[in-house]
């Protein structure tokens, strides 16, 4: 079965996930910048740090160009992919 067209794949060691998400890392400093730049209302803080409501997030399709919130994080801490797990 292939993804939605647009949508994004990877391959983890269970199979293949398909996500338009983007994730955010323990790197994050919590400044809250991206908070106001999603048009989804996506990001909300987590346990430790913002967190993106993979539920919510659309990478910013139908507004930006590019993934807004991935544009202004000082510390370049959220990514497409999850870092893989610890096996
Ligand atoms: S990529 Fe866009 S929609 Fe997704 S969390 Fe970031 S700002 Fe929100
Ligand atoms: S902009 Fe980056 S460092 Fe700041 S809260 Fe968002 S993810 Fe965390």
């Amino acid at each position: 079965m292939f993804p939605p067209s647009g949508r994004l794949i990877y391959v983890d060691t269970k199979g293949v996930y398909s996500s338009m998400a983007l994730f955010i890392t323990d790197e994050c400093i919590n400044c809250a910048v991206c908070v106001e730049e999603c048009p989804n209302n996506a990001i909300f803080f987590g346990a430790q740090h913002y967190e993106i409501d993979p539920d919510r997030c659309t990478q910013c399709e139908g507004f930006f160009a590019k993934p807004q919130c991935q544009e202004v994080c000082p510390v370049d801490c959220i990514l497409l992919i999850p870092p893989s797990s610890p096996s």
